[in-house]
């Protein structure tokens, strides 16, 4: 290991260190995370894991520090039995590491370090570190990826075995030991690490002074890493519900919070957030805010979500946010509200997927996610891109008013209809109803079909197709919906 590069990750590691809070919760939350966990995960208990343990783990309201690894909850839930055995083996100090890594990797599609090393850590926390993505991405950037092949002096791209995981290991525990901190407080600086690896220095100097502004104000022990709590009169009226400043690099406005804006606190209650382009009487302050809200969108800066909980009064949610979308139609943000701050892995450009052959109009993966997250629906997001992408008038009556506008689901929700924009149209309330209930449907090429004993008429239909439409839904997504409406027909 060439020291150099050893000496300038341990100052990048300690400047983090310093940014961070100490009281902050990913730090606190580790005994009751391994207290929560430990006996699950043991080797003499891990043989009795049950599914919804392993599926509460791998959420990260639970584990409370690490991102994504629900993800694999379908794989690792294929064989329960063969992963039980494969954490068995892992779990078993009588036998060496490596071979307990590769063996358990090898024995269970999905059993990622990702995944293995957090239980790990959880069974034994003074001597297992972790190693994922994020790790690897830090290692990768200080050129610390162990050798690979020593005759060509190759390093390894990703750790995926034992022996480059003992590797990592034993530099992870001089980090720990030159840091004077625990293995999971180091496991938490490359997640902070993760969110503010931008290549613009201002940039990255902006999501810094976020992440320890948040810190200071995330102190309630009940909330989640993301979500942090004010008393009402903190705030003052005149911050309009929006804070902009100028970076000057950039030398572009970016918006640090928002409330309040549409006149009204948002509400506490999805993923998702719809928001206004701002409506203030000074057009300058209002394109400032535009502009502020556009750039921390292209720079996948975090913002804070200033949101009332109904349940009490006295006390603002903060919650991290990302603006995602713009529809220059409606003049309407999109914000998706996270239970923390966002890595750049996890903020990776989502392409316009609109027109890409590969749709899945079928979403298995529902059941899992229900189970795994409490109902906050992602039905805001779903409504968003379907306005921006068919338009905000219905599609069968071409009535416009957008409150009365719906996301209606071409495969219903009910068959596993996935929440892909294509796999949906927009239409008015009444319409809404009348298609849920199989008054009418559409062909392949997007004819509009009717119940017997009904007409385009009497169901106030004023268009006969949908080729009116800027853009059309998924073929395959239509199909299934007319197969539906046809077997309801039958058993009606
Ligand atoms: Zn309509």
């Amino acid at each position: 290991m060439a020291s150099d590069n050893y000496n300038n990750a341990l100052n990048e590691l300690k400047s983090m260190l310093k940014l961070v809070n100490q009281e902050a919760k990913i730090f606190k939350c580790k005994d009751k995370v391994i207290k929560d966990f430990k006996n699950d995960f043991s080797h003499s208990n891990v043989k009795s894991l049950k599914e919804e343990r392993l599926k509460c783990f791998l959420h990260m309201r639970n584990n409370h520090h690490w991102t994504g690894l629900d993800r694999q909850t379908k794989n690792l839930l294929q064989n329960f039995d063969n992963l039980k055995d494969a954490l068995y083996y892992a779990t078993d100090e009588a036998i060496n590491i490596e071979q307990r890594i590769d063996y358990a990797i090898n024995k269970v599609n999905g059993l990622k370090l990702g995944i293995l090393t957090p239980i790990l850590m959880i069974t034994n926390e003074d001597k297992y570190g972790v190693v994922n993505s994020k790790v690897e991405a830090f290692f990768k950037d200080y050129g610390l990826m162990p050798i690979k092949n020593k005759k060509s002096n190759e390093k390894y791209k990703h750790i995926n075995n034992g022996i480059g995981y003992e590797q990592i290991n034993s530099i992870l525990h001089k980090f720990a030991e030159d840091l004077s901190i625990c293995l999971w407080k180091l496991d938490a600086l490359f997640f902070y690490y993760s969110c503010i690896n931008h290549t613009n220095n201002e940039i990255r100097d902006e999501i810094k002074s976020r992440i320890g502004t948040f810190d200071k104000l995330n102190k309630d022990e009940n909330n989640f890493v993301g979500i942090a709590e004010i008393k009402k009169t903190k705030l003052k009226p005149s911050q309009g519900g929006i804070t902009v400043k100028k970076l000057k690099c950039i030398n572009e406005p970016v918006i640090l919070s928002i409330y309040n804006i549409e006149g009204n606190f948002y509400e506490y209650t999805g993923n998702y957030l719809e928001c206004s382009y701002p409506n203030t009487g000074f057009q300058a302050k209002a394109d400032d805010i535009f502009f502020g809200m556009t750039s921390v969108m292209k720079y996948k800066i975090p913002i804070f979500v200033l949101l009332e909980d109904k349940s009490c009064n006295s006390k603002i949610k903060i919650q991290i946010g990302l603006i995602e979308d713009y529809d220059s139609n409606r003049h309407k943000f999109l914000i998706h509200l996270l239970d923390n701050f966002p890595s750049f892995d996890e903020t990776r450009d989502k392409n316009e997927k609109f027109n890409d052959d590969e749709f899945e109009p079928f979403d298995y993966n529902d059941d899992v996610k229900k189970a795994l997250v409490k109902i906050r629906g992602n039905q805001e997001k779903f409504r968003f891109d379907i306005l921006k992408i068919y338009g905000n008038s219905c599609c069968v009556c071409g009535f416009n008013k957008e409150k009365a506008i719906e996301a209606a689901h071409i495969i219903p929700k009910s068959e596993k209809g996935t929440d892909d924009p294509r796999n949906g149209l927009p239409m008015c309330a009444n319409h809404h109803r009348l298609f849920d209930a199989y008054y009418f449907a559409f062909d392949k090429d997007t004819n509009v079909i009717i119940k017997k004993g009904e007409n385009l008429n009497s169901l106030n239909i004023t268009k006969e197709n949908l080729k009116h439409l800027k853009n059309l839904p998924n073929e395959k997504a239509l199909l299934e919906r007319e197969k539906i409406f046809n077997k309801y027909k039958l058993t009606e």
